[in-house]
């Protein structure tokens, strides 16, 4: 398929999953995952109209960023928006904020006082998603969601981090559907913390969906899908 092709299957099947559970396609944002494909590939992404980019590791992400955002003359609306979706090391923090707009891996304090610094040193705040571990895998990142509460209390002592919502990973299921439950515990979670947290206003999205489960996580509410293999593909090395 090309990708021209894989993005209107995308479409589709994303206008389908809000039509199945009553939601607005326009509140479903995509973010093109291109961790798993070339420099080149990553720019037929993005000049085919995915203007949200997501990558997991800075040392994988740095040529992609040089070549398609390195470019001071260049003018905001010709650059990607970066999200960064992996976990974050604090060393990579001041290669990282400022670079990307978006941090979807927040999960712990020390990583949003790193955030809050080099936000300051910038002179600007970071929108971040707290990631939550609600599946309890060990293997995956987050915070446990009864910490939510103190942690996001907490985050009010770094007015360089702006949380804008939660983050979480599904196990990898062969059928998708038994996902639903670990999405549908987010959305619980955030409209628990919305209504007792000082940060009721901002906590609205809920970034969860990949390649295998994302019409699921679209039923269940979720604002960002993060897709790599179905929507840019994936490359040998
Ligand atoms: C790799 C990755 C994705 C995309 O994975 P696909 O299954 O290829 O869509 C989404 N989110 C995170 C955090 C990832 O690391």
């Amino acid at each position: 398929m090309s990708m021209q092709e894989r993005i209107r299957s995308v479409e589709e099947r994303i206008a389908a999953a809000c039509e199945r559970s009553g939601r607005e396609i326009g509140d479903v944002h995509v973010i093109a995952v291109t961790k798993y494909v070339s420099l080149d590939t990553a720019r037929e992404a993005f000049a085919s109209g995915l203007s949200n980019l997501g990558e997991n590791r800075w040392q994988d992400a740095q040529e992609k960023w040089l070549a398609l955002s390195g470019n001071e003359q260049a003018k905001d609306e010709d650059k990607p928006i970066w999200h960064f979706i992996g976990s974050l090391q604090t060393n990579k923090v001041k290669d990282v904020i400022g670079k990307f707009t978006y941090i979807h891996s927040l999960d712990r304090l020390s990583l949003a006082e790193a955030i809050h610094k080099r936000a300051v040193q910038l002179g600007i705040n970071v929108p971040c998603f707290i990631q939550v571990n609600v599946s309890g895998e060990d293997s995956k990142h987050g915070l446990q969601p009864e910490d939510l509460p103190v942690f996001l209390n907490k985050l009010a002592d770094y007015p360089g981090v702006r949380p804008i919502g939660l983050m979480t990973m599904a196990p990898y299921e062969s059928e998708p559907e038994e996902t639903r439950p670990v999405f549908r515990a987010l959305r619980q979670l955030r409209d628990e913390v919305r209504e007792s947290s000082i940060h009721a206003e901002a906590l609205i999205h809920l970034s969860m969906g990949m390649s295998n489960d994302f019409e699921v996580a679209i039923e269940e509410g979720a604002t960002w899908i993060r897709l790599g293999t179905t929507l840019v593909g994936k490359e040998e090395e």
